[in-house]
């Protein structure tokens, strides 16, 4: 796969030394697996966000990126990148593409990924940036995703980038019954706490990795 970042226009704010720092921070921060912070330094961020606001891109902060939502935090999708990819999963799927930056960063870490978006505003700038960089194991869908992607069942991995109340029933059963892991945020009184859970046939294992702050998971579609 070759991928093309020359196509965006960069500033100073946006150049490899920017990435540096930032992986240096992450290492600062306890992410440890050089896989990750190799792909999170190829990775531009601010490609994913708007011009306006991209000299903030390697800033370790969450930034908007329109309807109200946001791209996370870095320190939170390296976590959750290392988590996932220490089951060597071959298929992913990724519920909330919000910028795509999450899903580009598992793109080079694994074989497929499937994402999903409920705004359709955003699935659209998605699949552009996508396109333009030249990605050709991200497989898009404007939908719900609390009702996962069936069709395309079962997954080695199940990353959910939205606050849920409850985990959805139907993305557990999506996993694969050898080992599938999701990963989600879950609310409890009031916070977030970051779940991992692994499927090993009719048992699951769970984890809980500290507290986060994601943007809620919601149901239905919107333009
Ligand atoms: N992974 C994203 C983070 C985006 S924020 C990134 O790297 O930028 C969370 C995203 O989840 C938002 O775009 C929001 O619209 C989306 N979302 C919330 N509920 C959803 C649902 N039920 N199905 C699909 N996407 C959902």
């Amino acid at each position: 796969m070759k991928l093309n970042f020359e196509k965006f226009s960069g500033t100073g704010m946006t150049s490899d030394s920017s990435r540096d720092r930032l992986v240096k921070q992450l290492q600062k921060e306890g992410i440890i697996d050089n896989e990750v912070l190799k792909v999170m330094r190829i990775i531009p961020r601010h490609i994913f966000v708007d011009e306006a606001i991209s000299s903030k891109a390697y800033d370790n902060t969450a930034l908007p990126i329109g309807k109200s939502q946001t791209i996370s935090h870095p320190l939170i999708v390296a976590k959750m990148t290392e988590i996932l990819i220490k089951h060597k999963p071959k298929r992913v799927l990724e519920i909330g593409t919000g910028s795509g930056y999450q899903a580009a960063i598992l793109a080079l870490l694994v074989d497929k990924v499937f994402t999903i978006e409920r705004i359709e505003l955003l699935h659209k700038k998605s699949v552009e940036v996508f396109k333009k960089v030249g990605f050709q194991n991200i497989y898009t869908k404007y939908s719900d995703g609390n009702k996962g992607w069936p069709h395309k069942a079962p997954f080695d991995g199940i990353i959910i980038t939205a606050g849920a109340k409850e985990v959805p029933d139907d993305l557990i059963m999506q996993l694969n019954p050898n080992q599938g892991v999701l990963i989600c945020p879950v609310e409890k009184n009031g916070k977030q706490y970051l779940k991992s859970i692994v499927r090993s046939e009719k048992k699951f294992h769970e984890e809980v990795h500290g507290i986060v702050k994601f943007v809620p998971l919601l149901e239905g579609i919107t333009t």
